[in-house]
């Protein structure tokens, strides 16, 4: 396959080499990402600046193409100028940092994923749920070995969009994949405020924990040592309530 791989860590990620290092003797690998981390941008796309590229060397050979932009802009760009339109998957890992819940939504990671769908490719978010200097080797694997499946199976179904997340766990002690839904249950979250050596008062978000129950979540399934798989669809319209206004009468 040709597969386009990019991330939001940015391209000289250990998250991303794993995941080409596993995947470039089988496939025809091109890479396209951020030249810096732009993790947590959402679907940003990036229109008041020009977007600049790079030849970035991996061990003296060429790797890919690092882009001043968002993980949505390395897709289109890539797409649309650097690679062209013969792509068989848009593929966006390994995060660092697990991307379930309402994270879904501020996640580049999986917004690369969703670019992709929205342009016609298939498309396949892959984050690990470690933060602190994560062990890509299983993770890696598993992606390979998830690519390999769909490609025989599923990829000819250009909406398909999936979000992967891979427990931090010794592959023995992962207890097998669970198919389940977003969670949308809040998130508790604090700032702390802080001062500066100036003595300007700044602020910092942090302390963010999840408020979910119900097992048959990304969330709650990752936590109890799952690998888990949530397919995702970019349309946000809301059908049931969308059969409720409609009667609505508005005078104007
Ligand atoms: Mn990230």
């Amino acid at each position: 396959m040709r597969i386009l791989l990019t991330n939001d860590d940015g391209i000289f990620a250990e998250g991303l080499c794993a995941l080409y290092d596993a995947l470039c003797q089988d496939h025809e690998v091109f890479v396209v990402a951020p030249e810096a981390e732009r993790s947590a941008v959402g679907h940003a796309i990036t229109l008041s600046d020009p977007l600049r590229v790079k030849r970035v060397k991996r061990g003296n050979v060429f790797f890919g193409y690092a882009v001043n932009g968002t993980p949505a802009d390395c897709v289109k760009i890539a797409i649309h100028e650097l690679i062209g339109p013969e792509i068989d998957l848009v593929l966006s890992g390994i995060n660092r940092g697990a991307n379930v819940g309402i994270n879904v939504l501020y996640s580049g990671t999986v917004s690369a994923a969703t670019e992709g769908v929205i342009l016609g490719y298939p498309g396949l978010a892959i984050s690990l749920d470690e933060y602190k200097e994560p062990d890509y080797c299983f993770a890696a694997y598993f992606a390979s070995i998830l690519v390999d499946f769909l490609a025989q199976n599923f990829l000819k179904n250009p909406k398909i969009c999936l979000n992967v997340n891979i427990p931090f766990l010794p592959a023995n002690k992962i207890k097998g994949i669970k198919f389940v839904r977003q969670s949308t249950a809040p998130l508790i979250e604090r700032f702390e405020r802080r001062v500066d050596p100036h003595g300007n008062v700044y602020y910092w978000q942090c302390g963010e924990r999840f408020t979910e129950q119900d097992p048959d979540t990304d969330v709650v399934a990752l936590k109890r040592g799952y690998i888990t798989i949530t397919p995702l669809q970019h349309n946000l319209s809301d059908p049931e309530l969308l059969s409720k206004i409609a009667s609505w009468q508005i005078e104007f």
